[in-house]
């Protein structure tokens, strides 16, 4: 058993701050929540926490950490001017040069910075063309070593051919039936609609069924994405999904920028996640998603641009702002919040509160709030105050992974192998025409 001491707890919605509380964890659950709850004996451990702030864990619901290795890349890219050019000249060389060092340390490293940002999982959509089979139980190993929470699955696609298409759809099931319990999860991957034929669609509608998992893909993140629908297949993109049952509870789209109206409604009728990106969607030029708030179930992902959601969530917020929303922090903290809701249809259990029976996944937090912090106004001070610099320590599954802004292990060797498997995935992207 843990007991945290005297904390203050931070439920994100409906938002509220309470004071002076104590939270008893036994095994992966929390059983407990009250003022002085009596201290457990040794060999238990009770953790003062002397008024620390305490939310409920952080989730990045889109995310690749196949790219984690791609950060200040020295290869030879050529400048793109479009969506699919971007793809072409960098995304889609670099996924091929992947092999299985490589991205076992792009998992590791992808892991280990979620963590100390505070995010205690991660929403993971992979590709690595040059070696499928077995990718995503790299994955695992990177995330059950660092100790985080995840659904995984791999980006099927017809870009390659036939054969790598089938193959991304045996991993997906593979793993899916492998994955149930623990950690992690998994979801069905599928790149965007524009890259998936009839075949592919029939096969991943297959794949659904046999796993009982949902659908992780990239909708609309550019207008080609849609035009592709219409002019191929005479349907919008959201139509062209449903009618081959692709769409329910747990379908995770990402992007949605140009998403119509009727795709919305769909998207709303099956209950679906829509999931958020607004650095990435700022990086790759693609516009503004700005039908987000008629979105019924919106979260928050980084699309491979680390995974610190404080940073990710100011972004959001202020790209809003900026582009003349009408939303304000308290609705960026429900999308993040969201990311909660978003587990609890993958994973057993409950992540939204710090109650009685939750799931233990907790981030501990020395911000100091230098004025009153409650919770009308936490939305406001995560847009303004909070950063991932105010994660002290992190909980995932009810285990300490992070404490006192230290790893149990040591990351001087997994930074320099990381550098390594760097410099050895630019190489390969150069041979790789
Ligand atoms: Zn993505």
């Amino acid at each position: 058993m843990l007991l945290l001491k005297d904390v203050r707890l931070l439920q994100f919605l409906p938002p509220e701050v309470r004071d002076g509380m104590d939270v008893l964890i036994d095994g992966n659950r929390i059983v407990k929540v009250g003022r002085n709850l009596a201290p457990v004996s040794a060999p238990e451990r009770t953790i003062d926490l002397a008024g620390n702030l305490v939310s409920p864990g952080i989730v990045c619901s889109h995310n690749h950490f196949y790219s984690a290795l791609a950060r200040g890349i020295l290869a030879d890219i050529k400048p793109a001017t479009d969506f699919v050019s971007i793809l072409q000249n960098l995304w889609w060389r670099l996924d091929r040069a992947i092999d299985e060092e490589i991205l076992y340390y792009s998992g590791l490293i992808g892991a280990i910075e979620a963590v100390r940002a505070g995010t205690t999982a991660v929403i993971d959509h992979h590709a690595s063309p040059g070696f499928i089979g077995g990718s995503l139980q790299t994955l695992r190993k990177a995330f059950e070593e660092v100790g985080l929470r995840g659904i995984l699955c791999y980006e099927v696609t017809d870009r390659n051919g036939g054969s790598q298409m089938r193959q991304g759809i045996d991993e997906n099931i593979r793993f899916a039936q492998s994955a149930k319990g623990g950690l992690l999860e998994a979801a069905i991957g599928a790149h965007a609609a524009f890259t998936l034929g009839e075949e592919a669609l029939s096969l991943l509608s297959e794949a659904l069924r046999a796993t009982g998992s949902g659908l992780h893909i990239h909708a609309a993140e550019d207008s080609y994405d849609s035009a592709a629908s219409h002019h191929l297949y005479q349907m919008d993109l959201m139509q062209r999904l449903e009618s081959r049952n692709l769409l329910d509870a747990k379908t995770i789209c990402a992007h949605g920028v140009h998403l119509t109206a009727a795709d919305i409604g769909k998207l709303n009728e099956h209950d679906c996640f829509l999931v958020h990106n607004a650095r990435s969607n700022m990086n790759n030029g693609v516009g503004y998603a700005e039908k987000m708030g008629a979105v019924r179930n919106v979260a928050l992902g980084t699309d491979g641009i680390g995974s610190d959601m404080f940073e990710e969530m100011k972004f959001a917020y202020f790209k809003h702002r900026d582009a003349g929303g009408p939303l304000w922090p308290a609705n960026f903290l429900a999308f993040l919040h969201n990311g909660t809701r978003l587990l609890e249809r993958y994973f057993p259990g409950s992540f939204q509160r710090i109650e009685a029976g939750s799931v233990a996944d907790l981030v501990i937090y020395d911000y100091r709030n230098p004025t009153p912090l409650v919770g009308e106004n936490i939305g406001g001070h995560m847009a303004f105050g909070f950063s991932a610099g105010s994660v002290k320590t992190v909980i995932i599954n009810g285990s300490i992974v992070y404490e006192d802004r230290r790893f149990p292990f040591d990351l001087d060797p997994i930074y320099e192998k990381a550098n390594r498997a760097a410099k050895a995935l630019w190489k390969r992207m150069d041979e790789i025409s």
